[in-house]
């Protein structure tokens, strides 16, 4: 039936997730709670206890159809980044945004730009509806921001610029993200995804240029800080009159009624996003330490997972697998030394370095030997 199908399917390599720990318990034959995953970047202390009590509550209500306008979760939303109710849109995670962006501005022969070492959805987005990807070189994987906005053309639609980047960790910062706004022509579609923004100490403000009515979408997500990865909810913030057009993009019922108490009990509780952060920041310091003292290549990291050279990535994630352990691979990246590793809880990353440590001491794996820094 190939023959039947979009003639831009046939090229599109599906997303590539991180291995669930049912797959993985499943096959070591061991029960879910002796599984390590830091392959996706959740939170490892769970969604909020609030945000756990509001979906328990919701439950009960499971047989009503949604809220599908999301009313309360949205007016919190914008209250808390000083906007109105018509700035915000909610997603099925925020991923399913990026597709509204596509449904509402992409038709094939357009162009999409990407810094080379972004967040692989872009790209699949951009291809689904037929765009042409434009690959932008990110020296240090991190994004180029004056590239970018050099290689707009007039087939341009969609800029998208990952603040902090998954999977480098990378970030921009205000001054470059001004010149680039400077630059930016009308027509194009700039997306900042800020789905690691609550771990950064100072972020930069891009909220203004919503306020300033530009042509900008923020995405933000309660996948990552929220601890609600599951549950697929994320928003996004941009002027009523590009919100208007990717709520026509969208199901009548896309975020789900538990996810949407859940998300909007979670953000209300400020002790567990602070707990969060303090987790993150000291296994994130853990992690890049025992990196450094184990003469590792890694990119120091402003969100809470860390990219790092291993020598043969796909051989370390297949050893730590049997181990019981889950990060994940690179390849599909286009880098197949780095593995990135999910910042877990204190236990959870010491028996993650101290499989690291075993692997190095056996020289490495099969052959494959671990690269030193430098
Ligand atoms: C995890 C992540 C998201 C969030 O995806 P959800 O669909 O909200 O779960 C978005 N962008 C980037 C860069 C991410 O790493």
């Amino acid at each position: 039936m190939w023959k039947y199908a979009n003639p831009q399917l046939l090229e599109l390599v599906a997303y590539e997730p991180g291995k669930p720990v049912e797959d993985l318990a499943r096959e070591l034959g061991i029960p879910h709670g002796e599984i390590i995953k830091l392959a996706s970047n959740e939170n490892p202390l769970g969604p909020s206890p609030k945000a756990r009590q509001a979906m328990i509550d919701t439950i009960e209500r499971a047989h009503f159809y949604p809220d599908g306008g999301g009313y309360y979760l949205r007016e919190a939303i914008a209250e808390q980044v000083g906007l109105s109710m018509a700035n915000v849109i909610l997603g099925n995670g925020s991923n399913e945004i990026i597709e509204f962006l596509g449904h509402a501005y992409l038709q094939p022969g357009d162009e999409v730009v990407v810094a080379r070492h972004s967040f692989a959805v872009y790209r699949l987005m951009a291809q689904l509806f037929g765009a042409k990807v434009v690959d932008v070189a990110d020296p240090d994987f991190v994004a180029d921001l004056d590239a970018m906005s050099a290689a707009i053309t007039p087939k341009t639609k969609e800029v998208f610029i990952a603040n902090p980047n998954n999977p480098t960790g990378t970030m921009v910062f205000q001054a470059e993200i001004d010149r680039f706004m400077e630059r930016v022509p009308e027509h194009v579609m700039v997306v900042f995804d800020e789905a690691y923004y609550e771990f950064l100490d100072e972020a930069p403000d891009v909220i203004k240029y919503v306020r300033a009515g530009r042509n900008v979408v923020v995405l933000r997500t309660f996948s990552k800080i929220q601890g609600l990865a599951n549950l697929r909810i994320g928003y996004g913030l941009a002027a009523p009159e590009i919100i208007e057009v990717l709520q026509k993009a969208r199901q009548p019922f896309n975020a789900n009624g538990i996810a949407q108490a859940g998300a909007l009990a979670g953000l209300r509780d400020k002790a567990h996003m602070d707990a969060t952060r303090r987790v993150t920041h000291e296994g994130r310091d853990l992690l890049q330490s025992e990196f450094l003292e184990m003469g590792l290549e890694f990119v120091p990291s402003h969100a809470n997972f860390v990219l790092v050279r291993v020598g043969d990535g796909k051989k370390v994630f297949d050893a730590l697998l049997r181990r019981g352990i889950i990060v994940r691979a690179m390849g599909s990246y286009g880098l197949p030394e780095w593995i990135r590793v999910s910042v877990g809880t204190m236990p959870q990353n010491k028996v993650f370095i101290a499989a690291l440590r075993e692997l190095a001491s056996e020289g490495g794996l099969d052959g494959g030997s671990l690269v030193k820094a430098g």
